[in-house]
Formats: structure tokens, sequence, C-alpha cells
């Protein structure tokens, strides 16, 4: 039986996704060749990436709102210096949240003034900051929705009037939010939405162009939306992938229906977190991921057993980042919740035998 695969990324994918991707790197749309040898600019290849570019549109509710959908290299990381390099002139405001976001303000530094408006570095980024005030004569503010390492997802989106920009890498078309608020949105698709390989970046057309600096081709959104993500090869394969698990997303019912499950999953675990007398949670209740499920075992003696038990029951990828220590449970969109189920039954067991 396969795995329940908590890992944080690269990350689990609905199983008729990888079963149709792996029917494709054999023979593509019954051409008799494989989608992974054939050229990019194909006819057969350029519709893929007509409807994963249109898909994403559609499901986050960006259609004809002037924003462009790119598939594009380099993962999230390439996007912190990405997001910068196109977009700030003088002065650009982050919230800091975590690895990630400092990670991003490192880049954007580079390039012009950073306002970091707040930090919640005083507790290990176990709480989101609230309460505190954008520049308004920033070119944009940057945040990270969902803090993959320690467990904490914005729940409220922050109140600005410069352009948002967010690193969705780990929380991406997993929960309705107002998505035109934003004038950059990336996410690396390897968290949920597809291989390693590509990144989705959604930006509002209407924001490029304004900064004074040379951009490098390949580091230009221009570009790139100009040129459809095909300024030269792109990831075929995690663009291909992209595209069925968006599909899977539609035809599931689009972003509204796979929150509600992932809602009932995340309450499902952590209703067991505040319950189990050997569990508790890291990340500030109000502030809870619904993707990334921070724990830690109140005490330490059971970590063999929780482990042993865990292997046994098949979990896969369950261990914390080393940041953090302790447990975390990705429960991305792919993940059913007889898998959470499961793991809930071990936390049980442990207590029992305890
Ligand atoms: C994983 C992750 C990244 C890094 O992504 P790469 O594609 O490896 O560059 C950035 N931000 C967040 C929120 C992540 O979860």
């Amino acid at each position: 039986m396969k795995k329940h695969n908590f890992s944080a990324g690269p990350s689990i994918l609905p199983q008729e996704v990888l079963q149709k991707a792996s029917e494709a790197v054999v023979n593509f749309n019954n051409l008799d060749l494989s989608l992974v040898e054939i050229s990019h600019r194909s006819k057969d290849f350029i519709s893929v990436m007509e409807n994963a570019t249109s898909l994403a549109l559609e499901l986050l509710g960006l259609e004809n709102k002037g924003y462009k959908a790119l598939f594009l290299q380099g993962g999230a990381s390439m996007q912190f210096l990405m997001a910068a390099y196109n977009l700030l002139e003088n002065k650009a405001a982050y919230l800091n949240t975590g690895t990630w976001s400092e990670k991003a303000i490192k880049e954007a530094k580079i390039f012009g003034e950073v306002v970091e408006v707040a930090s919640s570095k005083d507790a290990n980024f176990n709480y989101i900051p609230k309460n505190y005030s954008v520049p308004s004569d920033a070119d944009y503010f940057h945040i990270t929705t969902n803090n993959t390492i320690f467990g904490t997802q914005i729940k409220e989106l922050p109140d600005t009037h410069v352009p948002l920009a967010a690193d969705m890498s780990s929380d991406i078309f997993s929960r309705q939010i107002d998505f035109s608020k934003f004038g950059l949105i990336y996410a690396g698709a390897q968290k949920n939405m597809g291989p390693a390989g590509t990144t989705l970046v959604v930006v509002k057309e209407e924001l490029l162009g304004k900064v004074s600096r040379a951009i490098p081709s390949m580091l230009n959104y221009q570009i790139m939306a100009d040129k459809e993500s095909m300024f030269n090869t792109p990831p075929v394969f995690a663009v291909y992938t992209s595209m069925l698990t968006l599909e899977w997303l539609k035809e599931l019912g689009g972003i509204s229906a796979i929150e509600k499950m992932n809602n009932a999953k995340s309450q499902l675990i952590y209703n067991e977190i505040d319950r189990n007398p050997l569990f508790k949670g890291f990340a500030a209740f109000e502030d809870r991921s619904t993707m990334s499920v921070t724990f830690n075992l109140s005490d330490a003696t059971h970590k063999d057993r929780f482990d042993a038990l865990c292997k046994e029951g098949g979990i896969n990828g369950l261990n914390g980042h080393r940041s953090v220590g302790g447990y975390r449970a990705s429960i991305y969109n792919a993940m059913q919740i007889e898998s959470v189920q499961v793991l809930v039954d071990i936390m049980q067991t442990l207590e029992k035998n305890s």
C-alpha cells in the first residue's frame, strides 16, 4: 500500500495525477512520443501551457482582470529576487514571519530600501504579527501567507494601499481568499501543485515596466509574459503535471470545495493535539496553518515509541524542520482525510500504551 505522505515538499500529489503524468511520459496524447521528447513549440505542448495558465487564473478567480499567469524556473527562491528586480524602485515593505520571509528580505535589500514592518522572530516565529503599519510610499508589501516551517498562516489579509505581493508556495489553491487584492503571487509548484521545477507567478500587468533599472531577459516578468512563459525552453514535465493537478482541483469543485476538506483535515489533527496530553502544538492558536501542522511531544521520552508506531503505520515525512524540531504534518490539498485519521489513531495508540 502507498505510504501516508506528510512530507513538506516535494510532497503529495493526487494519485490519478501521478498516473496520468507517468502515462504521458511514455506516450503523450497518443502521439507515440513522450511528453518530454517533443518540441515545446509543438501545438500539443503549447496547448498544455495555455491550459495550465488559464486554469490557474480561473481557479484563483483572476481571469480577465489584468493578470498574467507564468510558469517560470528557479523555484520560489528565484522569486525572492525577481519580485524586487521587477517591482522595487525605491522602497518595499516586508512582513517577517519566518525563514522564507527572511530570505525574501535578504534578496530585496540588493535592490533598494527594505522596511521590515514587523517580525515574530522574538518567539521563533510561532505567531503572525498584527497591528503593524505599512509605509504608504512603499512600492509593494510582501507577505508569506503560509509559513511552511513554523506552521503559521495569515488568516486575515492586511489592509494596505500599496500593492500586495505574496509567497504562497505552501498554501496556494488551498483556501478561498480575495486573490484580486494581490499585485503579485508566486508559489513553487512542489508544495501544492506539481513536481519541483516550475514556479507559478501571477502578476498584475499594470505593475510592470515601472522600475528604471535594466532587467535581464530571463528575470523580466514582462518578457516572460510577452513570450507566454516560453522565452526559453520551459520545464515541460513540471508544467504538464501542474496542469493535471489544476484539472483535478477544478473537477473537485475548485478552491472552495478543497477548502472545506482542508478545514476538516486540519480540525481533525488539531483536535487531537489539543486533547491528547502527550502532544502540544507549536503555533499560536489563532494563526495555526491548515496546511502545515507543527507539534511536539510533551515528553520527549515517548519519541522512539511514537516514531516506531508512525513507521509501522506507513507514515512518511513527519519530522519537523530542524529550526523548530518536533513534528510537522504537511496536509496539502492531495492528502486524504483517511491518512490524517491514521496519524490521529497512532497518536491515540501512543497515549493508551504510555
Ligand atoms: C518551500 C518554500 C520556498 C522555497 O521554494 P524553492 O522552490 O525551493 O525555492 C519558499 N517559500 C515558501 C513559503 C516555501 O514553503
